[in-house]
């Protein structure tokens, strides 16, 4: 599982809010197919307040993932699905991270468990997710990961300079 801004795209303080907004960080692609080709499923889980927000709406969104998917696929690989939370911080939701609610229903619908499966992401609130569903947290120093290996404390969290690094390691372990 992956985050997908900072992460597979660049980040924007003022958010992604078009396709052409969404550019994908070099080799993060092709670190997504050399996973698909590995027979990991990749799943991308996402805060995505900017629905919230009012800067763009579930239609939008829906074109940059369908964009990011076809990106993938031209790269070689393939995404399980695509989770996103819309609400604001504020909201009380139960799926933006960290809570739990965007892994609870990748499980439901794609008939897995996420406990000890990786998910990468570059913010604290990743690696919280990430915990709080007894998933494996990895940090990518992109987007705002730089700044987050500092707040990591004394968590034992793997970090790597980007997504291509951190999926070098998982396919190490494997080969
Ligand atoms: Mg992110
Ligand atoms: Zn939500």
């Amino acid at each position: 599982m992956i985050d997908r801004d900072g992460v597979i795209n660049e980040d924007s303080d003022d958010f992604i809010k078009s396709v052409a907004e969404w550019h994908p960080i070099p080799g993060s692609l092709e670190a997504i197919a050399a996973l698909h080709r590995a027979g990991w499923r990749v799943a991308v889980v996402t805060n995505q307040s900017g629905i919230g927000r009012g800067l763009y709406d579930e239609a939008t969104l829906g074109a940059i993932h369908d964009h990011m998917s076809a990106r993938v696929r031209a790269a070689g690989g393939e995404l399980a699905g695509v989770y996103y939370c819309p609400h604001l911080p504020d909201a009380g939701c139960e799926c933006r991270k960290p809570k739990p609610g965007m892994f609870r229903a990748l499980e439901r619908e794609l008939g897995l468990s996420v406990v000890g499966a990786p998910y990468i992401g570059d913010r604290l609130s990743d690696v919280e997710a990430a915990e709080a569903v007894g998933a494996r947290p990895m940090l990518v120093r992109t987007g705002t990961g730089a700044a987050t290996e500092g707040l990591l404390g004394e968590r034992r969290v793997p970090v790597f300079d980007d997504l291509a690094a951190a999926a070098d390691s998982l396919l190490a372990e494997t080969r």
